[in-house]
């Protein structure tokens, strides 16, 4: 029997029209985007129709669009690049559930002077626009806030953090690795200056992320060299990875919709039947603000178990995960996120993490919703869960939409 995929916040698996837009560029199409020759005209060609369908994804313009290594990469651009920008002390405002790349170069910033504060989220994990207010001072530089969470799912009302920010006079940068190309976003209606995104999230090659660079907005670079990406990100360009990602982001945007219907209900049906299966378990983060394929889980009583559960699931050929697979090197970690959305340290170690995507089918949901309960149930025999209180959370009939 197959595999079933069900880790796509981790990666995705390349789209085959993706690879087939893409394969090109690594054999007989091989040219220097920068050289004048035609080879190089036709690389060049490929990049600029690339950094359009990029652009489109956020209802850009293609030359706000800067292409890096990595969504880690855009991240550490946006910040650093500010920062270095401005003159005088720098003030920056995160928030305390953001990917490591936003958290880590927040970290590097402050050894170098900045400082730096972290937003609290509820029990939800959303920002509240009133602790942004109050956190803003004159010499902010930028707010940082992921426009969706990588681990539990969340939404945040970027619209909302972004108009604040811009009226305060200071940069508005979102993470928006996750949730570009699944859910809508606008910088022509929100006055969002930076956006991070990363290519291998939306079925398109891992290596490749993208900086959206409002017109007007200044940043210094941090890399140095032969000046390519209007001189912000020097380094002859990866071709092939840059026109896979304009193909990817042309589907996600193209199917943007339909998607999100398609996988918000398969989420819904695995909700439905562990409800009714498996009534220890609880949904993690937002219930209704949330990415559509995205369902963080926790078992009560059973927290400690998540990796435990992960591995049989992975025996039973399911991949899913506890917790993001950035963290999978300090996985006896409680999770920064869920002690930051006020979760105690057991229970912050006990997330299973299923995320769905464009290849995922209803017979795989179904398949899944078999196993599960038998490899719950085997954890831990002799728990009671009829008694089994939900201590955190949302029980699952209660989010059921
Ligand atoms: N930001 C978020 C929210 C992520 O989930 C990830 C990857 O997991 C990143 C940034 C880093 O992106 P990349 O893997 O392209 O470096």
């Amino acid at each position: 029997m197959s595999r079933i995929y069900f880790d796509h916040s981790a990666t995705t698996p390349l789209d085959p029209r993706v690879l087939e837009a893409m394969l090109p560029f690594l054999a007989d199409s091989f040219g220097n985007a920068s050289s004048q020759h035609a080879e190089g005209r036709k690389a060049r060609g490929a990049v600029e129709i690339a950094r359009a369908q990029v652009a489109a994804l956020l209802n850009g313009d293609a030359n706000e669009i800067i292409f890096t290594g990595s969504g880690t990469e855009a991240d550490n651009l946006a910040l650093i690049g500010a920062v270095r920008e401005s003159v005088g002390p720098a003030h920056v405002i995160t928030s305390s559930i953001e990917h490591a790349a936003i958290l880590e170069t927040c970290r590097y910033l402050e050894e170098t002077g900045v400082s730096v504060t972290q937003l609290p989220v509820d029990s939800e994990g959303l920002v509240d626009s009133l602790d942004l207010e109050a956190a803003l001072r004159p010499e902010t530089r930028i707010v940082s806030v992921m426009a969706a969470s990588n681990l539990v799912g969340t939404v945040q009302p970027i619209s909302e953090l972004a108009e604040i920010t811009s009226d305060h006079g200071a940069l508005f940068h979102t993470d928006a690795v996750q949730a570009g190309g699944k859910i809508p976003i606008d910088v022509k209606v929100a006055p969002i200056d930076l956006v991070s995104l990363s290519a291998h999230k939306l079925h398109g090659p891992k290596g490749i992320g993208a900086l959206f660079v409002r017109h007007g907005v200044e940043l210094s670079p941090m890399v140095f060299g032969g000046g390519q990406e209007r001189g912000l990100r020097s380094a002859t360009e990866n071709v092939a990875a840059i026109v896979g990602f304009g193909a990817a982001a042309e589907i996600a945007r193209h199917d943007l919709e339909s998607e999100a219907a398609r996988l918000g209900d398969l989420r819904e049906k695995i909700v439905r039947e562990l409800a009714e299966t498996v009534p220890t378990a609880y949904v993690i983060g937002h219930p209704e603000k949330r990415l559509p394929g995205h369902l963080a889980l926790g078992f009560a009583g059973q927290e400690v178990l998540a990796g435990r559960l992960v591995q049989l699931l992975d025996k039973a050929g399911i991949a899913v995960s506890a917790g993001s697979a950035c963290n999978a090197h300090h996985a006896d970690k409680p999770s920064h996120v869920l002690l930051a959305m006020g979760y105690d340290a057991e229970r912050a170690r006990g997330l299973v993490r299923i995320t769905l995507g464009r290849f995922n089918t209803e017979a795989e949901v179904d398949r899944f919703g078999a196993i599960l309960p038998g490899l719950v149930a085997e954890l831990n025999p002799d728990l009671d869960w009829t008694t089994s209180p939900h201590l955190a959370g949302t029980a699952l009939a209660e989010t059921t939409a």
